[in-house]
C-alpha cells in the first residue's frame, strides 16, 4: 500500500480508503458478516482510512463502522464522518449530532470530521448557524481531530470555502467525467496549493465507469500497453494526480478489493504516459456523449414519499443509453422498477412532482423533468398491461422452476434410496 501525507499534520493516509456507503447487502440490510470480513481484509492489507456518514445505508452505516473498528483496528485506522446540513437547524443540533456520532462510532474522538455535501446553500446555512464556532470548540475539546468538508457545489463556492478556514482536508468528487464539474481539476489544484489533503469520492462515478462501459470506450482500453479492467483504468487515472491524498472506493465485493489494492500498490504520482492519458481522454468522450443524466447513485434524494426509486430509474436509463444494443430494455425496466415480480414498484411514473428530492441532489439533476422523460420512454399507454403480462410470465416461469427443483430433489432421494 502507498501512503500519502496530509500536509498540515503529517498523517500518512493510505492511497486507497474504504467508503462505507455501498456495503454488501443481505436483503435490505447490510450483510454484516461479509462486510466485516471485507473491511478487515482491507485494513490487514494496509488501508487505514474509512469514511461513513449519517445517511449512508439509511442510517445504519455509522453504527456498523463503529462495530467494525472496535478493538485493535481503532488504534491504526482513521475514521471519517460528517455533519449533515439538512438535519441541522441550530448550533445545539451540531453538538447533539456529534455526540450521537461518537457514541455510534464507539470513539472519544473522530479523526476526520466533515461538513457534509457543501454547496452554496448548505454552506451559507451552516455559517449562519455558527458552524465555525462548533468546529473550533470540537477541535479544541478533542471531540474531533481534523476539520474538513465534502463538496458538491460550483468552483467559485469551493474556493470561497477553502479560503474561509484553516481546514486540514476536503473531499471532492473526481473522476474522468468530472474534470470540469463541481470542484474539478482546478479545485483539486487549489486545495493542494493551500495545503489541504484531498480525499476523492466517486472515482468510478457510482460504479458507472466500471459497470456500464460502452463498447466504443472499451475499444480504447484494448489499446493499453497493459490490459486492465475499466475500474482499474479509472482508479489509476485519479491516483495518478499528485494532489490526491486518498481515493475512496465503496467496495462490496472481494474481487473489487483485491483489484483496488493492486491498483493502489502500482499507481504512483504522474505515472500515466501521454499515450495512456490520450486513451483515457478518448474513453471519457465516449461516456460523455452517451450518458443521459449525471447520477452517481448516492441516494441522498431518497426516500421518495411516493415510492419512486430515483437512483435505479437513472441507473437503468444510463445503462441502456451506454449499451449500444438496447433490445429488451423496456421489459427490464418493467421487471426491475414496475413491481412485476411482486415487490414494491419504483417506476418514474409514480412521481407526483412534490419536489422533496430536488434540494438533496449534489449533482443538481432536474429530477422531476428527467423522471418525466423516463416515464415517456419506458412506460407509455400500455404500461399497466405490460406489467401484468410480465408478472404472469414470471409467475409461470417461477412455478416451472419450482416444479423442476422439486422433481430433481425427488430423483436424488430415490437414487440415494
Ligand atoms: S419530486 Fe417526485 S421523485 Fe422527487 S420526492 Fe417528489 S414524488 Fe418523489
Ligand atoms: S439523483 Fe442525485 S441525489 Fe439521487 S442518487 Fe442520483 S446523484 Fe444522488
Amino acid at each position: 500500500m502507498q501512503y500519502r501525507t496530509v500536509p498540515k499534520t503529517g498523517d500518512r493516509l493510505s492511497l486507497l480508503g474504504f467508503g462505507a456507503m455501498r456495503l454488501p447487502m443481505k436483503g435490505r440490510a447490510i450483510d454484516e458478516e461479509r462486510a466485516t470480513a471485507l473491511i478487515h481484509a482491507a485494513f490487514d492489507a494496509g488501508v487505514n482510512y474509512i469514511d461513513t456518514a449519517v445517511p449512508y445505508h439509511m442510517g445504519a452505516s455509522e453504527a456498523f463502522v463503529g462495530r467494525v473498528l472496535a478493538g485493535k483496528y481503532r488504534e491504526t485506522v482513521k475514521v471519517a464522518t460528517k455533519l449533515p446540513p439538512w438535519t441541522t437547524h441550530s448550533r445545539t443540533d451540531m453538538d447533539a449530532t456529534l455526540t450521537a456520532q461518537r457514541s455510534r462510532l464507539q470513539t472519544r474522538s473522530i479523526d476526520y470530521y466533515l461538513l457534509h455535501s457543501l454547496n452554496r446553500e448548505n454552506w451559507d446555512k451552516l455559517l449562519g448557524l455558527g458552524v465555525m464556532d462548533f468546529l473550533d470548540t470540537a477541535e479544541a475539546g478533542g471531540q474531533i481531530q481534523n476539520a474538513g468538508f465534502s463538496f458538491h457545489g460550483d468552483l467559485e463556492t469551493f474556493r470561497e470555502i477553502v479560503d474561509a478556514r484553516d481546514w486540514k482536508f476536503c473531499q471532492i468528487q473526481y473522476n474522468i467525467l468530472d474534470e470540469e464539474h463541481q470542484a474539478g481539476t482546478e479545485g483539486l489544484r487549489y486545495a493542494a496549493k493551500n495545503d489541504l489533503a484531498v480525499i476523492v469520492m466517486e472515482p468510478l462515478r457510482g460504479g458507472m465507469l466500471a459497470n456500464a462501459v460502452p463498447p466504443a470506450a472499451e475499444a480504447y482500453y484494448t489499446t493499453a500497453a497493459v490490459q486492465r479492467s475499466p475500474a482499474a483504468h479509472a482508479l489509476r487515472w485519479v491516483m495518478n494526480h499528485p494532489e490526491v491524498t486518498t481515493v475512496l472506493s465503496g467496495m462490496n465485493d472481494e474481487e473489487h478489493l483485491r483489484e483496488n489494492l493492486q491498483t493502489a500498490r502500482e499507481t504512483f504520482p504522474n505515472i500515466l504516459c501521454p499515450e495512456e492519458e490520450a486513451m483515457m481522454a478518448g474513453a471519457r468522450d465516449v461516456w460523455r456523449q452517451a450518458m443521459q443524466v449525471p447520477c452517481t447513485g448516492c441516494g441522498y434524494c431518497m426516500p421518495c414519499p411516493y415510492g419512486v426509486n430515483i437512483p435505479e430509474c437513472f441507473n437503468l436509463w444510463n445503462n441502456h443509453s451506454l449499451r449500444e444494443q438496447r433490445r429488451g430494455t423496456k421489459t427490464e425496466y418493467a421487471v426491475r422498477l414496475g413491481g412485476a415480480l411482486g415487490d414494491a414498484p419504483g417506476n418514474a411514473g409514480l412521481c407526483q412532482a412534490c419536489g422533496k428530492c430536488m434540494a438533496h441532489c449534489p449533482q443538481q439533476i432536474p429530477i422531476i423533468d428527467a423522471l418525466r422523460e423516463i416515464q415517456q420512454i419506458y412506460e407509455g399507454p400500455f404500461w399497466g398491461a405490460k406489467r401484468t403480462i410480465i408478472s404472469h410470465a414470471t409467475g409461470i416461469a417461477t412455478r416451472i422452476l419450482a416444479h423442476r427443483a422439486h422433481r430433481d430433489r425427488a430423483d436424488t432421494i430415490q437414487e440415494r434410496d
